[in-house]
């Protein structure tokens, strides 16, 4: 409807003066590739990544320009934009060369690469700067005194206040703090002053802060341990030497729990500010705890922005402005956080460089460590990566000096770290003991509650049962939609519904059945220990404990998990339960135990990344105990103490574990040897996802003949149906994953494959195959 005026006007600029842009216009995600051409006016002054409305087809999209475009050929109609959208700041050069980088790299389109690099609310223009009403001083101060006192003469009170308060401030005042400080009634007392030209209306923008205004208790650099100082010197050279002709190796700085990384970091960030840099610290979703953005904040201030999903749409656009403009000086965030628009970059920090919430499994698939280093090298900044278990890649480029590796081998103060003790849950059984606990952990429990410490139990499972069993016809009960058991659940705080089985991947729920939905049986039994059971048999074990439990179920509250955090770090409880939330990144001087119910429940997933993980969980959660100046051990129990990950981890064996896991992947062309593609087809009926992915592996197949890559029979992928959805998959198998990026590209790229209702969505060195 609005096609005409803007006809109109396109004819009013002449020949000489339109010009050309590309514009990538905001398609959704599996739209076309390419850029499109539109016209601008003449007199526009535009840089590339300013934000245009543009007319599609019949609609009206966002887009960002990119740059000019040729003259389209003659007789070919190009439309103009519709405008420019101001409320949004033009994305900087290096995000637009970044995006396409990533666009390039994990297979996906630019526009969709461009989506990472600004807010989706404010993209969707859901969002905007938060304006509030206020009033400012419109005369001269002394004649607003002389007013103020005139008014206090005439009783009338209220005005005189107002102008007091105005007078107490450089800038002009909200009114619902007027309203706040002198009562509702206070609104009437401006009209006069309105009148009179005393004071007028304008209009403030407010920052949504993320911490409701609370300021950090200031807190100073500590000095260093002699092995923290060599970290730090390795940071410094790394920021001191600019040669750009050669590219700055990333550091490694491989410390154990409690070594003092964050303490490293804190420092490396003063360094990049001294020198009118910025950094961006990048700290996996789950220890973007208060505890952790408060080191932060403690040291730095308000110069900090935190980045993540529990903010709120107004939230997130508001920390985006502050950094957009230069406003603060370090970004915290989780995984997205590594496109924050810094201008003068000088460091990213990946902590928990191993975790694997920094791989993206959706549109597009990136793994932020590796934009991270690709962002570094571009804007010549140093990458600083934080483990006390590193990844196997990054393990390995260290080994070959790809990555400078500092090692901070103890703890601060020289704190030993906790003892692991292995508990073989077999030799439970033969002595009859069926509880969760062994009678190790609960003489460890014991001794931990009679001392007034605390203790951290770990299971990586939540609910009570994690799955329901009939033993007639030996079938567990599965969710109507995914082709996975239900957990059952009882009712906790909170949750409004009774005893009942959930879908832990759609969120299905029913009632718990008496009898076996498919054979009538009433022989049904409740297996698989998960949190709830933990709590419910801690409780009945030690009646006087005070437990906390953090998990899904206990934090979808907002605010819940750090006021569990709160409650627990200033020993309102004796025991925290929980799953690998309680793993990561927690500093509580008291717990002394930590308890690791169950080793095994990550050994056994189908992933070549399961030993790999596995070791990580329980190195890191064994790295919760004794932070304090009590020593602490952990307790883990297992079915399988002679499992590799598992026996390694409990020995504290992390050369001997990395060295067997290499030459492992070595074997089997795993990363970092080799990598995979996936492609996944999903769609409502399973004869057309099969055919899709059948379509797909023959178009596939002329790139796997020259052996440069192993095109994989398609086939179920093992999580078969998934809300509804059936599931087949793909994988390319090859040295070089670029080489099978660019096959899919060549193979698939813009082609239409058979199969009703099918979608194909690709992951580039996929962290989970379910
Ligand atoms: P990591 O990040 O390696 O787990 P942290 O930086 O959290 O280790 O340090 C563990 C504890 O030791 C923290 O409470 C921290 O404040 C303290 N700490 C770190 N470095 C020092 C130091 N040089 N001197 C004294 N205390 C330190
Ligand atoms: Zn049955
Ligand atoms: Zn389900």
């Amino acid at each position: 409807m609005s096609q005409r005026p803007q006809a109109v006007q396109a004819r009013l600029w002449s020949e000489e003066e339109v010009r050309y842009g590309e514009v990538a216009v905001d398609l959704a995600a599996a739209g076309a590739d390419r850029l499109f051409t539109y016209a601008f006016p003449p007199d526009l002054d535009l840089v590339p990544g300013t934000w245009v409305e543009v007319p599609f087809h019949s609609r009206k999209l966002i887009g960002c320009y990119i740059g000019p475009a040729p003259a389209p050929p003659p007789g070919v109609q190009v439309r103009p934009i519709a405008g420019v959208v101001r409320e949004l700041p033009p994305l900087p050069q290096d995000l637009i060369d970044l995006a396409r980088w990533v666009a390039d790299r994990y297979l996906c389109t630019f526009a969709a690469a461009l989506r990472l690099c600004i807010p989706a609310g404010a993209r969707r223009r859901q969002v905007r700067e938060r304006e509030v009403a206020a009033v400012a001083l419109a005369a001269p101060r002394a004649e607003v005194a002389a007013a103020m006192e005139a008014a206090e003469r005439r009783r009338a009170h209220l005005q005189a206040r107002v102008l007091a308060m105005l007078l107490e401030r450089p800038g002009p005042v909200p009114l619902a703090e007027i309203a706040a400080r002198l009562g509702d009634h206070a609104r009437a007392a401006l009209r006069p002053l309105l009148d009179r030209g005393l004071i007028r209306r304008v209009t403030l923008t407010a920052r949504r802060d993320p911490f409701g205004g609370r300021a950090a208790l200031p807190d100073a650099e500590r000095s260093l341990t002699p092995a923290q100082r060599e970290a730090l010197a390795a940071v410094e050279r790394a920021l001191a030497d600019d040669n750009p002709f050669a590219p700055r190796r990333p550091i490694l700085i491989h410390g154990v729990t409690g070594s003092g990384k964050t303490e490293v970091y804190l420092q490396a960030i003063a360094r990049v500010l001294a020198r009118g840099q910025q950094a961006i610290v990048l700290v996996p979703e789950i220890s973007l705890t208060p505890q952790t953005v408060g080191r932060f904040r403690a040291r730095f201030g308000d110069r900090v922005a935190v980045l993540h999903s529990a903010l709120s749409e107004g939230e997130r656009w508001d920390e985006w402005l502050r950094i957009r403009r230069g406003e603060v000086d370090i970004v915290v965030g989780a995984r997205s956080a590594v496109f924050a628009p810094v201008e003068r970059l000088g460091m990213i920090i990946v902590d928990e460089e191993h975790e694997s919430t920094y791989k993206q499994e959706t549109t597009p698939p990136y793994h932020a460590r590796e934009v991270a280093e690709e962002r570094c090298r571009r804007a010549g900044a140093v990458l600083v990566l934080g483990s006390a278990t590193p990844a196997v890649e990054t393990y390995w480029r260290a080994e070959r000096g790809e990555i400078e590796r500092v090692v901070l081998p103890e703890r601060v103060d020289g704190r030993p770290l906790p003892p692991v003790e292995l508990v073989d849950m077999r030799e439970e059984l033969r002595a009859f003991n069926r509880s969760i606990f062994s009678r190790r952990l609960q003489e460890a429990l014991d001794e931990t509650l009679g001392r007034g410490e605390q203790a951290i139990l770990f299971l990586n499972r939540r609910g009570y049962n994690t799955f329901v069993l009939c033993r007639a016809c030996g079938e567990a009960i599965a969710c109507p939609n995914c082709a996975v058991a239900l957990t059952y659940h009882l009712p906790g705080p909170g949750q409004p519904h009774p005893r009942r089985l959930e879908c832990h991947y759609c969120g299905h729920t029913e009632p718990v059945p008496s009898t076996c939905p498919r054979c009538g049986s009433d022989k049904i039994r409740y297996l698989g220990a998960g949190t709830e059971r933990v709590e419910a048999e801690l409780r009945e074990l030690f009646p006087r404990a005070r437990v906390l439990r953090l998990d899904v179920d206990t934090t979808r509250r907002k605010g819940a998990h750090g006021e569990i955090l709160g409650a627990f770090s200033r020993g309102e409880a004796d025991v925290l339960i929980g799953t690998q939330m309680v793993a990561k990144g927690l500093d509580f001087g008291r717990v002394t135990l930590v308890g690791v119910v169950l080793a095994d429940t990550t050994a056994n997933l189908p992933d070549f990344r399961a030993a790999e993980r596995t070791f990580q969980l329980i190195t890191q959660v064994a790295g919760r105990a004794g932070r304090g100046d009590r020593p602490g051990r952990a307790v883990v129990q297992t079915y399988m103490p002679h499992h590799p990950a598992i026996a390694a981890a409990a020995r504290g064996d992390i050369a001997g574990f990395y060295a067997r896991e290499l030459a492992w992947r070595k074997v089997q062309g795993y990363p970092p040897f080799a990598d995979f593609v996936r492609l996944l087809f999903t769609g409502p009926e399973e004869g057309e996802v099969a055919l899709a992915a059948r379509a797909a592996y023959q178009a596939l197949l002329p790139y796997g003949k020259d052996g440069a890559m192993e095109v994989r029979e398609p086939g179920p992928a093992p999580l078969v149906r998934l809300r509804g959805q059936w599931r087949y998959h793909l994988l390319l198998h090859g040295p070089d994953r670029q080489a099978m990026v660019a096959a899919v590209r060549a193979a698939l790229g813009g082609r239409r494959l058979p199969g009703k209702g099918v979608r194909m969505s690709v992951d580039v060195g996929p962290y989970t195959i379910l």
